[in-house]
C-alpha cells in the first residue's frame, strides 16, 4: 500500500505509476488523481483558448472574417476531394449494378409488353419521382414483368427505403427478417 500525495488515501501500489525518480520507485499521485488533473487541465485550458480566440477575433475583425473564409474554403475543398475520391471508388459498382438491373429488366420483359407505353411512362416521371417495379423484377421468392402494369411512381425516397421488400400481394412469409436479409 502507499498513501497518494494528492488524496490522501492508501491505494495499492498498482494504483501508482511506476517512476524511477521517486524513493520506492512509485510515483506520488495515484492514477485517479492524474486523471482527475489532466480532465481539470483540459477543460480549463479549453475554456481559456476559447476565450482567447473570441478576445482575438474581437481586436481582429478583418483578420478573423479572412481567417474563417479560408477555413471554410479549405472545408469545401476537402469535401470535394472526398465527394470525388467517393465518386470514383464507386463508379464501378454502380455501372455493375446499373447494367445488372439492365439485364434483368431485358429478362423480365415480355413478348407483349407495350414498349412503346413504358418508354412513356419513364418519360413522364414526376420529380422527385422514381419508376418502381410493382412486384420486383429480382427477388428470390417472385420475378415480375417489366411491363406496363407492373409500373408505379414512388417518391425517390420511398423507392429506396422499399428495397423490394414489400408488395401488394406479396406471399406470407414465416421469418420476415430472414427475408430480409436476403433481399438486402
Ligand atoms: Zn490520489
Amino acid at each position: 500500500m502507499k498513501n497518494c500525495k494528492r488524496c490522501r488515501q492508501n491505494k495499492p501500489t498498482s494504483d501508482f505509476r511506476p517512476d524511477p525518480r521517486y524513493r520506492g520507485g512509485f510515483g506520488s499521485w495515484c492514477m485517479g488523481c492524474h486523471r482527475a488533473r489532466n480532465s481539470l487541465w483540459a477543460k480549463e485550458n479549453r475554456a481559456r483558448l476559447t476565450v482567447k480566440s473570441a478576445e482575438w477575433r474581437a481586436a481582429n475583425p478583418e483578420k478573423a472574417a479572412e481567417a474563417a473564409r479560408k477555413s471554410s474554403r479549405k472545408l469545401k475543398e476537402k469535401r470535394a476531394e472526398y465527394s470525388s475520391l467517393w465518386t470514383r471508388a464507386n463508379r464501378d459498382k454502380r455501372r455493375a449494378s446499373s447494367a445488372k438491373r439492365k439485364a434483368a429488366r431485358l429478362r423480365a420483359t415480355p413478348q407483349w409488353a407495350n414498349l412503346e407505353r413504358i418508354a412513356e411512362f419513364y418519360a413522364k416521371v414526376p420529380s422527385g419521382h422514381d419508376v418502381d417495379h410493382i412486384v420486383p423484377l429480382v427477388s428470390p421468392i417472385v420475378c415480375g414483368l417489366h411491363c406496363e402494369a407492373n409500373l408505379q411512381y414512388l417518391p425517390s425516397a420511398e423507392n429506396q427505403s422499399k428495397r423490394n421488400f414489400r408488395w401488394p400481394d406479396m406471399p406470407r412469409i414465416e421469418n420476415a427478417q430472414r427475408q430480409e436479409r436476403l433481399f438486402a
